[in-house]
């Protein structure tokens, strides 16, 4: 990074910062991971100046012959990835994708039943402060106070009372595998689209770690750096049988009768303009690594290590939403403890510690303030932590938040996690040319 050192000091140092922090504390933000130097050089390429509206072989810019390849790559590997029939890369992120997949399925006021957003939904999913819940309709179903899980009977009665257009599963802080054909046959029973967001779980479900939701949802979007680990974006699927998925929504929205083509312009040009080229390139360089068979054995790791940190949590008398988790994050609620998820994250944070609070289900506190923490497995295991490295990673936090005020215990606990980070080395090219 010669050229930004000379040019651009500040913003310069604050990369360098920013390295050293990631570098040196424990990230265990469930939704963040660490890309890979060959991930992260694509997107810092040229690749960025190239305007490429359109698809390959059918752009509206000369010069795509290159990217054209590059999008083609990410394309047929996204599909080998997931035995999908359609993938489309383009989405900026995953609300991106989202945006897509409303504009396809959805009317303006349509219903969607979705996820309650304080019971581990997402914004996206209808929440009242997002084009989704603006535009369309929400009605939500939501998890059991004393399971924690989703119960599909009261699912099936609101779907009957609510006939929503389209149901949509998914989740930022759900520590449950789903039952998509439990969902199939309620979507059914009410003539409803199905649609699964695995913005959080697709590194998981590539694996064959989750169940698959895409032999049974009529569409499947997702985020592309989360637990699968590639570069900031999103991407929207189709699974195997997609004609049979897809051909007659297609035909009714009678703008087109290729149901692909539907897809594809409900991102470009329905809600996107230009790709970002540079993070489509590293998308497919990612899909490539999660091609290799380390990426399974990576995935089983991160699953492993959420089970033992779930259950050395529990063993210290901490109660966590369903009793434990099936995926990459445990949700922890600190109400038995005392203790409140806005003080939990904050010296947490000062012990190098890195997590966020969230709400519980049936939470008497406000968002700001939140009665839980979610800590999730992914950026750690990719660092090569394992289940005990993750035991002792719950006996810091566990020391901090017996005295979360108590400076001296913060200090000393950020010392052993900097010990364990130097152990565990992560990135040391960023700031460097
Ligand atoms: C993270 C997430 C998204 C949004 O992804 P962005 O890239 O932040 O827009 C959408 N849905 C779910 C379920 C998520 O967890």
């Amino acid at each position: 990074m010669k050229a930004l050192k000379e040019q651009d000091p500040e913003i310069f140092s604050i990369i360098e910062k920013e390295t050293t922090r990631q570098n040196e504390n424990f990230e265990l933000i469930a939704s963040e991971n660490f890309a890979s130097r060959a991930t992260i050089e694509a997107m810092g390429s040229v690749l960025t100046n190239k305007y490429a509206e359109g698809y390959p072989g059918k752009r509206y810019y000369g010069g795509c012959e290159h990217v054209d390849v590059a999008e083609d790559l990410a394309r047929e590997r996204a599909k080998k990835l997931f035995n999908a029939d359609y993938a489309n890369v383009q989405p900026h992120s995953g609300a991106s994708a989202n945006a897509a997949i409303y504009l396809v399925f959805m009317q303006p006021g349509d219903t969607l039943l979705g996820l309650d957003l304080a019971h581990g939904g997402h914004l996206t999913h209808g929440s009242p402060v997002n084009f989704s819940g603006i535009i369309y309709h929400p009605e939500f179903y939501g998890v059991e106070k004393d399971t924690g899980r989703i119960d599909m009977n009261k699912v099936r009665d609101k779907a009957k009372k609510v006939n929503p257009r389209m149901i949509s599963i998914g989740a930022s802080a759900y520590t449950r595998d789903f039952d998509y054909q439990a969902f199939r046959d309620i979507a059914d029973e009410v003539g409803a689209f199905l649609w699964m967001d695995m913005a959080h779980t697709a590194g998981l479900i590539a694996a064959g770690e989750l169940n698959d939701p895409l032999p049974v949802c009529d569409v499947v979007s997702t985020t592309t750096h989360k637990t699968l680990r590639g570069p900031r974006g999103g991407m929207i699927l189709v699974g195997n049988d997609g004609e049979n998925k897809l051909g007659v929504t297609a035909r009714k929205s009678g703008r087109t009768k290729n149901w692909s083509e539907v897809l594809d312009s409900a991102v470009f040009p329905g809600s996107q303009g230009g790709p970002l080229m540079h993070v489509i390139a590293a998308k497919a360089v990612a899909f490539g690594e999660a091609l290799e068979p380390e990426f399974v054995s990576y995935q089983k790791q991160v699953k492993a290590n959420a089970t033992t940190m779930a259950n050395e949590f529990m063993d210290r008398g901490y109660n966590l939403v369903s009793d434990g988790t099936d995926n990459h994050l445990i949700l922890v609620d600190l109400r038995s403890k005392g203790l409140t998820g806005k003080l939990a994250e904050e010296s947490l944070d000062r012990a190098g510690i890195t997590v966020n609070k969230n709400m519980v289900p049936f939470d008497t506190e406000s968002p700001f303030v939140t009665s839980g923490i979610r800590i999730g497995s992914p950026a750690l295991t990719t660092r090569g932590f394992g289940e005990n490295e993750f035991k002792e990673v719950v006996r810091l936090i566990d020391t901090v938040l017996q005295k979360p005020e108590d400076e001296d215990v913060i200090h000393s606990v950020k010392t052993q996690v900097k010990e364990m980070c130097d152990m565990f080395p992560l990135y040391d090219f960023a700031t460097t040319p």
